[in-house]
């Protein structure tokens, strides 16, 4: 008999659970790789990610034929297409790693009724996460709202090794005959390639994901605590897309991680230790999205559901188009818009900015996030957008509101990062930096950047705005 593997968000041949089990029945297996019709659409999902993910399945499809075997790309329905592929192929098995977003998990269920009523068996393997939502539960067997005491459960639990890579393959007969779609895919729809340093490395496809991470390991890591803060560093891993494409899979990234804290000394030990409790917050909020699948695009905390967002379209185009006239928002603005990557401490920004500054609904934020991101895990989205909007789980208290002057001058106090995406504040001096709306009008014109011409006058005023924030928020907890 033959066995389908249905590769997914686990584009990469190292220690894959679903390849590992699949490859221990010593059956020959079909690699399959299934473009659904959405994915096929113009405009379904931002061309710079596209690009990247359909860079991982051409990658993924080289690796398979450098061992002599193929990687079957069809488009359509995935029940449909592994249906039918069973029929050419007599398989009786399908394996695939499992995913927990709502909408997965209902392709999921639909996929593995329509197998089984052709008779074919199906095995889901635990792959995305070291530990799956049920896995983690309170004495009262429900899922865990608070970080910190997740973390401290996350942390005890027995941990999965990474799988050794199948050393003896047998693809099905008749594979490389097969019609299918043929890579390079990413060239063949067109998309655009992301731009920027942040992909200098492209982190694509699975071996450079593997060396991005060695060299994470071996140097960054071990300041990360100190650096991780500051845009203007090379200071995070920029491993989110490997991760959230399955170019690395989180057992290898974890195991890695543990080597380095060996070899870690003083200061550096927290500093892996940090790097870890993010490979928590990843699982965390697959958790909250997985237990609580109304936070889609409902607030988590249902007294924040009723706040009366302004949702003034003007102010929400300034802030896509990184025109606010705050520099370190529009700075944060234009490196998504450009390269499709955003530092974590500035989506934190951008995000309180739009929602408590700009007064602008917090699913408006998500969902241009989503459109733009390379990295973009629907989860993770949620849960840093409702974090910073104060409706969500363990939220940023809705009356400590991010002030992007102070932010600016915190995160970015020699305005590296400001003047690398806002060349036009390139000569402003660097006490005007964070607030240029500041600069006496010879200033602007020895800068070259006069307030309303050259970069726009802030559009709010954000001692204003903040108050107006509270009243909004507490008005909403009181009707509730
Ligand atoms: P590192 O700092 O090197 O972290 C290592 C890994 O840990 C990341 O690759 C990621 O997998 C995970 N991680 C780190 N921080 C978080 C976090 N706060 N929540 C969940 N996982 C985390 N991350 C995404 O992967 N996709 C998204 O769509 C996404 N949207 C976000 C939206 C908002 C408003 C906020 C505040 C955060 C969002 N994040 C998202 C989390 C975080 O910003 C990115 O994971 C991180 O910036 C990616 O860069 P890195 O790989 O260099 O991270």
């Amino acid at each position: 008999m033959t066995a389908i593997i249905w590769f997914r968000r686990d584009l990469r041949l190292h220690d894959h659970a679903a390849l590992h089990t699949a490859a221990l029945t010593g059956e020959p297996i079909v690699p399959l790789f299934i473009m659904d019709d959405a994915f096929c659409q113009p405009d379904a999902v931002a061309d710079k990610r596209s690009h990247a993910f359909l860079s991982a399945v051409d990658n993924l499809a080289g690796s398979l034929q450098e061992v002599g075997g193929r990687l079957l790309i069809r488009r359509g329905n995935p029940a449909d297409v592994l249906c039918q592929v069973a029929r050419e192929t007599g398989a009786d098995k399908v394996f695939y790693n499992r995913a927990y977003t709502p909408e997965a998990r209902k392709r999921d269920a639909t996929v593995t009724e329509a197998l089984e009523r052709q008779g074919m068996r199906v095995h889901a393997c635990k792959d995305l996460l070291m530990h799956e939502p049920g896995d983690i539960l309170t004495r009262q067997r429900t899922p865990y709202a608070l970080f910190t005491p997740y973390k401290r459960v996350w942390l005890t639990l027995p941990k999965d090794r990474p799988f050794p890579q199948p050393t003896s393959w047998r693809m099905c007969e008749g594979l490389a005959e097969m019609p299918g779609e043929s890579a390079p895919l990413a060239e063949a729809f067109g998309r655009k390639r992301p731009v920027g340093s942040e992909w200098a490395t492209a982190l694509f496809g699975e071996r450079t994901a593997r060396e991005r991470l060695q060299q994470f390991m071996h140097e960054a890591v071990h300041r990360y605590k100190e650096r991780r803060d500051f845009p203007g560093l090379d200071a995070t891993s920029h491993l989110s897309f490997a991760l959230n494409a399955g170019t690395l899979s989180i057992r290898t990234v974890y195991h890695q991680a543990l080597e380095a804290m060996e070899e870690a000394r003083g200061e550096e030990v927290a500093s892996v230790e940090a790097f870890v409790t993010e490979l928590v917050w990843r699982e965390f909020y697959q958790q909250v999205l997985y237990h609580h699948p109304h936070t889609t695009d409902h607030a988590f905390l249902p007294q924040f559901e009723a706040v009366a967002w302004e949702n003034d379209e003007a102010l929400f185009s300034a802030w896509c188009n990184g025109e606010t006239g705050y520099p370190i928002v529009d700075a944060a603005m234009k490196q998504l818009n450009e390269t499709g990557w955003m530092h974590n401490r500035l989506r934190m920004i951008a995000a309180s900015f739009l929602t408590k500054d700009l007064l602008v609904d917090w699913r408006w934020g998500m969902r241009y996030f989503a459109k733009q991101l390379v990295d973009f895990d629907e989860a993770a989205n949620i849960g840093g957008w409702q974090w910073s909007a104060s409706t969500g789980t363990d939220p940023q208290p809705y009356f400590r509101i991010f002030n992007p002057v102070a932010q600016g001058e915190k995160f970015d106090p020699d305005g590296t990062f400001v003047k690398k995406y806002l060349p036009v504040l390139s000569e402003v001096p660097l006490q005007y930096i964070h607030k240029p709306w500041e600069m006496p009008e010879h200033v602007q014109e020895q800068a070259g950047c006069r307030l309303g011409l050259d970069y726009p006058d802030p559009c709010v005023d954000h001692a204003s705005r903040r108050k107006l924030a509270m009243s909004l928020f507490q008005e909403a907890k009181d009707s509730y």
